[in-house]
């Protein structure tokens, strides 16, 4: 055997040790003759560079510092999931479900493990590269972390795809964070709080030594790729298992609602069992046709939906109301708690949401009240234990003025916030729109933080987002914790903004209500700030899904001559205020008013292209039939209970080429 051989035979072995002991937890060798083995290799490579392998199991053992994580963007998108909390809360998503497909339903049952998740991409079967969720379109790149997992493959056995992503959630089984809080603790160190946050920490450790010394773990739940001949979710599961992830063998495909919420009932009782934390249970369309049927919604998939186990309780003592000021000036009161253990975090404050939430439950400071966390959900106040009510105690009175710059707060007829209407002298709002304006899914400003805003606002530099263009390397250099360097990205990054399409630059604008997705619809139907400036409440009505509160609000807004002059100085720095030509003319009218339903699968376009077709041209998707619907674009293999209720309502029915033909 020559030494590339040898090296590939001990590489060989070593995967299947390590398969064998943290996969199928049946380990054939000691530990100590496993580390010889490990030094042999080490030695060996060490000695022969030319055969550096980066998925090598010597490469686990970590040692690269990542001092910057890169961002990247994911190929499929990581979606959230919807939750659900009771049966009804199933059946009604059962009763969706049977109206957009067609046949049977079948549905994979998994656990929710409580962890961070991770989209694993591989290709010819070596782990290319680990990015976490981010904020589900791009997330950061901790492949260097992640290679330290011992449950993760970084290189595969059997019959895979040539390039596909795997999703997961990376964990601390319970066993090993309470060994790392107990060296902690032995070494006088604050515990860790709990195993999930964690997990997600140490996937942004700068050492992944640190990372490998840590007992982390990676369960896998879902592939992604094209043409990968899978056809349902728990084939999947059952093909990664034999790719050599770590699977748990807990999935359970079922053929009802009822069956669902067995799983359900037994997984709330028996969960404790399980080596690590879950928050609940996931359940999922098993056929991924009918998944692809019924697609997604703006923030999770339609197929999908989790089910939350109830939320756990404690009760605490209430200390102190305050008050927090928003960007667009609304009143938050936040309860300051007595800090109290609760779902696996000190819980310290919750949000009292407004003035009737604190009259309708009638909480006072020193009451003790209890509170709830389930999961993600931020902890929330459900009740006043009464019995335990100081004597001296007195209905809480609701502020009557900014806590920051003491202007008279005001209350508009039917909602539920008091606002400060100081809108350009209010520190925490003035500061706020900016952070706004600048932040990623807005303006994207990179090398400017929430932090330097306050700064530069506090120093009396900015006091709009429109003097982020005025600001020069002169003025930013002497501030706290800057420095040429940073000053020059901060510039750059303003300056990088002015490239940023008119949908966004409409949502930074802060305006109230103008969210993401109303600032797409404001932005293709009027096209420029100047026709939306001048457009009337009935105006912004008759755009679809705009409602009075909405059309009030951006009436408002550019009523405001502070406003307007904002703008005419965004406009001398040529930020975009207009759809860009190149867009205007992927755009028509022609499907105006129009409901369209797509089914099926297409060949010249994909079906997400097919519905970017019909909104650019001025159509609206809708994803089940009714009489509403104009017309029904069939793909192949659309079920035959749509084609029958389509013809039922006389609805007309396009293919893919009649499609194509009416846009040309
Ligand atoms: P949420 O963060 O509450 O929207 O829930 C979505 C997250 O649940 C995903 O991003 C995953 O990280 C996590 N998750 C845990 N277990 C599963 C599972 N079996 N299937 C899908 N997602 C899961
Ligand atoms: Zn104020």
């Amino acid at each position: 055997m020559n030494v590339r051989e040898q090296i590939q035979s001990l590489r060989e072995e070593l995967r299947q040790h390590n398969y064998n002991y943290y996969i199928l937890d049946n380990a054939t060798i000691s530990d100590y003759e496993f580390d010889l083995k490990l030094k042999e290799l080490q030695t060996l490579e060490a000695a022969n560079p030319e055969f550096f392998d980066a998925n090598s199991p010597t490469q686990r053992v970590g040692g690269t510092i990542t001092k910057n994580f890169k961002t990247t963007i994911h190929d499929f998108r990581m979606y959230s999931l919807d939750n659900s909390y009771s049966k009804d809360d199933l059946l009604d998503w059962e009763n969706r479900i049977k109206k957009m497909v067609d046949g049977q339903v079948q549905y994979t049952c998994e656990l929710k493990y409580d962890g961070a998740s991770i989209n694993l991409t591989y290709k010819e079967g070596k782990l290319l590269r680990a990015v976490t969720r981010g904020d589900g379109v791009q997330g950061d790149d901790v492949t260097a972390n992640v290679k330290t997992i011992n449950t993760i493959p970084l290189q595969l056995k059997g019959d895979y795809p040539d390039r596909f992503d795997i999703r997961g959630e990376i964990i601390l089984p319970l066993e090993g964070f309470l060994r790392m809080n107990a060296e902690r603790e032995a070494n006088n160190e604050e515990p860790y709080r709990n195993p999930r946050n964690t997990a997600s920490g140490s996937l942004k450790l700068q050492d992944s030594a640190e990372v490998a010394k840590r007992p982390l773990e990676c369960l896998l739940y879902s592939i992604k790729g094209n043409n990968l001949n899978i056809q349902t979710q728990f084939e999947g599961l059952e093909k990664a298992r034999a790719w050599g992830f770590k699977v748990p063998k807990e999935a359970k495909l079922v053929n009802s609602i009822d069956e669902v919420l067995e799983f359900v009932a037994y997984w709330d009782t028996h969960r404790h069992n399980l080596p690590y934390e879950i928050d609940g249970v996931v359940i999922k369309v098993n056929d991924l046709y009918q998944q692809d049927e019924l697609g997604f919604t703006a923030k999770a998939p339609r197929w999908a939906m989790a089910y939350k186990f109830k939320a756990e309780q404690v009760s605490t003592r209430l200390n102190q109301i305050t008050y927090q000021v928003g960007r667009t000036g609304a009143i938050t009161p936040v309860a300051n708690l007595e800090p109290v253990q609760l779902a696996g975090t000190v819980v310290k404050r919750a949000s009292l949401h407004n003035a009737d939430q604190i009259e309708k439950l009638d909480i006072r400071e020193q009451d003790e009240v209890f509170v709830e966390k389930g999961g993600e959900i931020i902890p929330k106040i459900i009740a006043v234990d009464l019995s335990k009510r100081p004597q001296a105690s007195e209905p809480t009175r609701y502020i009557t003025h900014c806590p920051v710059c003491n202007t008279e707060l005001e209350r508009i007829a039917g909602e539920a916030k008091h606002y400060c209407p100081n809108y350009t002298g209010c520190p925490p709002q003035v500061i706020g729109r900016i952070q706004h304006y600048i932040s990623r899914k807005a303006m994207d400003i990179e090398g400017l933080g929430g932090e330097t805003v306050s700064l530069l606002v506090k120093e009396g530099l900015v006091s709009n987002y429109s003097d982020l263009y005025d600001l020069t390397a002169n003025e930013i250099v002497p501030l706290e914790r800057m420095a040429e360097k940073s000053a020059e990205n901060l510039i750059k990054g303003v300056e990088a903004s002015k490239q940023i399409p008119f949908e966004r630059v409409l949502f930074a604008l802060g305006i109230r209500y103008v969210g993401e997705t109303v600032a797409k619809k404001l932005a293709k139907h009027f096209k420029s700030i100047e026709a939306l400036k001048t457009a009337t409440v009935e105006d912004l009505i008759s755009v679809d899904e705009i409602g009075e509160r909405i059309a009030e609000s951006v009436v408002e807004f550019f009523n405001d001559e502070n406003n307007i002059q904002i703008i005419e100085r965004l406009k001398s720095h040529g930020i975009q205020l207009e759809i860009s030509a190149e867009k205007l003319a992927s755009q028509s009218e022609k499907l105006k008013g129009l409901s369209i339903v797509v089914s099926g699968v297409f060949e010249t376009v994909s079906r997400n292209e097919l519905k970017k077709l019909i909104e650019d041209n001025g159509g609206k998707v809708s994803s089940s039939i009714s009489s509403k619907t104009n017309y029904l674009v069939a793909g192949n293999k659309m079920g035959p209970s749509k084609r029958e209720k389509a013809d039922k309502l006389n609805i007309k029915i396009l293919t893919e080429q009649d499609f194509l033909t009416l846009l040309k």
